[in-house]
Parts: C-alpha cells; structure tokens; sequence
C-alpha cells in the first residue's frame, strides 16, 4: 500500500542518541498515514468496506497474510490513527477504538469475562460501570464484589479463588476519592488477575496507569479527548496480547465500532489535548481554592488541595489535580438547586470533560437510579454538586459561582 506513515516515536540528536518525543509532540503527529496525494491534515476515511486487486488478495486478507483493510467494524484507516496516537501518549502497546466510553469498558469487561469467574470492583463507579459490574455481569453467571477502593484490606478480603478481574476508576465520579493504582495492581498480580482503569477522571495526561502496573486503560474519548462536546467515543488500551487475541475478536464480532467521523474528530482533539488539560486543570484548582474560603461551600473535594483526605497519594499518581471539582453546599437541597438555575455561565449537564463548564446534581441525576443506602454509603448527598471546569476564563466562572451562591 501507498501509504506514508510518519516515523517512530524517536528525535534525532547531532550525537547519534535518540530520546523519545515529548507527548505535546507525539499528540500533534504520531500515527498519521498520508494518503498518495499527501494531505496534512489527517484524511477522514468515511467507507465502510475496501476493494481488493484480485481474489488471492481477499482470499489473503482474510487469512491475515496480508495486513491490509477488510472492513470499517474490523478497523479502519482513520479510527488506527487514533488508535496508533493514543498508543504513544499512554505507552501502550496496541489499542482498539470504541463507539463509546461505555462500549469500551463493557468490551474490555465481557471479552476477558466468562460464567464462573468473579470481578472485584470498587464501589464508587461511573453510574453505567456499575450497572455492568452488579447488574449485567451476573446476569451471565460472573459474580461480583463491590468494595471500598480506598481500602486495601477491602479488595484483599474480597479475593476469590475465581477472581479474574479488578476494575475502578480514580478519581472517582462524583466524589473525587482515590485509589491507589499501584497497590491494586500489585494484588493482581499476586493472584493473577487482570487490572482494568477508567482513566477519564484524571484524563490520559495527568495519570498514566500502566506505568503503575495496570493491565488495561479504557477511557470514554467523549470527554477530554474531544473535549468539545461533539462526539461520543471509547478506546481500550493494552498490551497486543490482550488487544490482538481477546478484545478484537470481541469487538469484530459484536460491532460497537468506533464511526471514521468521530474517530477523526478525536484525533484532532488529541492535537489540542495538551493545552486544554492543562487549561482546565489550572482553573479547577483555581476554583476549588476560592469555594473552599466561602461560607455557603461546607466542603470541597478537589484530589489537588491539600485538605483533600488522600492528597498525599493523588500527588503521588497524578501529575495534577484534574479538570473536576465536586462542593456541597451549606444549605438543603432547594438551596443547591437554587444555587444551580441562578448560575449564567455554567450549563446544568450530567456531561463532562467540555470547554463549556458544565454542573451536576448527581443525587437526582447521575446517581439517582441508587438507593439511598448506596448513595449514603457513597457520601453523596442531596448538596454535593460536581463541576466540569471548562475552558472560560476562571475568573468569569469564580464571579458565576460567587453570585449564585450568594442569592
Ligand atoms: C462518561 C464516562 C463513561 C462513559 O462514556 P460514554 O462515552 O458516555 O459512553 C465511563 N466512565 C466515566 C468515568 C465517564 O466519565
């Protein structure tokens, strides 16, 4: 094929060393395949099936002598540089994109998963996650275990003989508590299962699992990757192992396939990433410094303050505090949604990860479908709001949230 691929990840330097590119670099260029009429913008490949020159060419390809494209639900020209650009930035070996954040992890659940086995789990998961862990999942004969992940005695005691999988998030949604990433894959590895991390909350610049130990990274691209609120999108990143035998059979054959489109709109939020992140990690940190002064704010979870209950170990694996910051509000709950519809910038939306800052009440929303018990039992109360930093200005955000907290 005539294909121009851009080069390894490597920078020449004058005495003959080679250092790896910087993830700023590698954001902006790894991956790209250039099409013969030389594009430099990233070609968007909206065809679903690929012609082949001759017969034993198809008949080649579908033996895998030949490494060309099949079929846009098997892999497309557009969806692997995304894939191949993710790879750099998280180290991964290989990777597989998704049509959403959820058909990610279910994927990287469901294809390693069969009746019999047991997946331990922290407790505190993005309301869909859960959903898989504690409702689907035994529906098929897995068993599973929900935990307190900031505990380790509480994933240890939770071990069983036919433990295959430990998966959670850190940050957690909503309440922004974390759990130790190397101390969880230790445990895997000492009884030989796998580690899954969904990364969204820390977003793939700021924490990187697998060089903590994690097997496996998914992440919904529909948040930081995007970033702009367009389009949904999920990867699984791993070793090629576990990519290449187990989840790409699974996703073959069941089609949650990552469109050529929003493929390349991720690709081009990837250029950007960097700027963006670092963006909203300064103004969330700049956020949760003034709410925490304020008298009408009882709390502030932000894993980048020093108040923070684990600060110690989100500075530890996280290179900054993140894009989020949950608060309560002193007061009941006509109070925070009196705080919430008097806002003027910040958008009420259960989405995250946007350049517009966007505030949930997760009791009533996100978190609503719960028992109470379960939202007791994960400190979400009927005040505690989360908010998505977006890209304005913090000081317009900080006057948004000074005035409506004040009425
Ligand atoms: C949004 C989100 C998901 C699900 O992603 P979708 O793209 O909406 O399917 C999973 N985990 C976390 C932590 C998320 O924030």
């Amino acid at each position: 094929m005539s294909v121009n691929r851009e080069p390894e990840s490597r920078t020449r330097k004058a005495n003959g060393k080679s250092r790896r590119r910087a993830p700023a670099t590698e954001l902006v260029h790894r991956g790209t395949m250039r099409s013969p009429f030389g594009e430099t913008s990233e070609a968007m490949f909206l065809n679903s099936g690929f012609v082949y020159e001759t017969a034993e060419q198809a008949e080649a390809r579908f033996k895998g002598d030949d490494d060309g494209y099949v079929y846009s639900r098997y892999a497309n020209p557009t969806v692997s540089m995304f894939e191949d650009r993710m790879c750099a930035l998280e180290g991964a070996e290989a990777a597989r994109g998704t049509s959403s954040g959820m058909a990610a992890v279910s994927a990287a659940l469901l294809c390693q998963l069969e009746a019999g086995d047991h997946v331990l789990a922290a407790r505190a998961l993005f309301g869909s996650c859960r959903y898989i862990v504690e409702d689907l999942l035994p529906k098929f004969g897995v068993q599973s275990t929900l935990v307190d992940g900031r505990d380790m005695d509480a994933w240890r005691a939770a071990v069983r003989p036919n433990t295959k999988v430990l998966f959670f998030e850190t940050p957690t949604n909503p309440t922004l508590e974390i759990v130790d990433i190397q101390a969880v894959s230790n445990l895997a590895r000492e009884i030989g299962a796998h580690v899954v991390v969904d990364n969204v909350f820390a977003t793939p610049m700021h924490q990187r699992p697998m060089l903590l130990g994690a097997d496996i990274v998914a992440y919904s691209a529909t948040k930081h990757i995007d970033g702009q609120g367009r389009c949904l999108g999920g990867i699984v990143l791993g070793t090629s192992e576990f990519i290449e035998k187990k989840l790409h059979d699974f996703l073959k054959h069941t089609g949650p396939s990552l469109s050529p489109f929003n493929a390349w709109v991720m690709l081009k939020g990837l250029e950007t990433m960097p700027l963006r992140v670092e963006r909203h990690c300064a103004s969330a940190a700049k956020v949760a410094d003034f709410l925490a002064e304020l008298p009408q704010v009882s709390r502030v979870l932000y894993p980048g303050r020093a108040d923070h209950p684990q600060a110690e170990l989100a500075a530890r694996q996280m290179a900054a505090g993140g894009p989020l910051v949950s608060f309560e509000v002193a007061g009941d709950k006509s109070d925070t949604f009196a705080m919430l519809n008097a806002l003027e910038i910040i958008r009420i939306s259960n989405n995250l990860g946007d350049a517009k800052s966007l505030i949930t009440h997760p009791a009533t929303t996100t978190h609503q479908r719960l028992s109470t018990e379960a939202r007791a039992e994960l400190d979400i109360s009927d005040t505690l709001v989360r908010l998505s930093i977006g890209l304005e200005d913090p000081d317009d955000l900080i006057e948004d949230l000074a005035g409506a907290l004040a009425r």
